[in-house]
């Protein structure tokens, strides 16, 4: 099973992809950890993320895709994964579709987690990464609309695309998240 959970920064999709990969039995991605991980290690995929992430602006696609298809190779993966914060453009998607082929796998479902831009602004402020300044925050939610939020209409059309109410306790919102794989 392939799962993609879409949605803006502050949604709540790393601590929904974590708990879902555990009771599903399947790896996770979260390409935002990925890049976290190698700034962290000075790695030079790192070096090259570490001004975009900071910024709150995307890494190059072809950076990200890069990081992508090294997790999908991993034999954790063969089971299925959960993908979280990919894709987040329309090429990344077009890759994600040409890697999975290449799998002989697809996307099952993409699952968007909705919630209102007060409550994401304010539990970002709270979370206080260091990418969760103010100004970086609204970049981040800029960018997600410009750039990503468009994807919604792509997966839309190709009817793999469901939707959650994201506001709620996190295991309120994780049986709704539940709900959706089911139905
Ligand atoms: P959030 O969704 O809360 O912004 P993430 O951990 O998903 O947090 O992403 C943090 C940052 O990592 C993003 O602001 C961006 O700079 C970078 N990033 C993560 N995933 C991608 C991606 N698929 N494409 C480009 N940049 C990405």
């Amino acid at each position: 099973m392939v799962i993609v959970l879409f949605g803006a920064p502050g949604v709540g999709k790393g601590t929904q992809a974590e708990i879902l990969a555990e009771k599903l039995g399947i790896a996770h991605l979260s390409t935002g950890a990925a890049f976290r991980s190698a700034i962290q290690r000075a790695t030079p995929i790192g070096l090259v993320a570490k001004e975009y992430v900071e910024r709150g602006g995307l890494v190059p696609d072809d950076v990200v895709a890069k990081v992508v298809e090294e997790a999908l190779a991993g034999s954790d993966f063969e089971r299925g994964c959960i993908l979280d914060g990919f894709p987040r453009t329309r090429a990344q998607a077009e890759a994600l579709e040409t890697m999975l082929q290449q799998l002989g796998r697809s996307i099952d479902r993409v699952v968007n987690i909705d919630v209102d831009d007060a409550t994401i602004v304010a539990r970002l402020l709270q979370r206080g990464r260091s990418d969760d300044r103010e100004d970086v925050i609204q970049h981040r939610l800029d960018v997600y609309n410009a750039e990503t939020a468009p994807l919604l209409d792509f997966y839309g059309s190709h009817g793999i695309l469901v939707s959650v109410h994201g506001v709620g306790s996190v295991d309120e919102v994780n049986q709704r998240i539940l709900d959706v794989l089911r139905s």
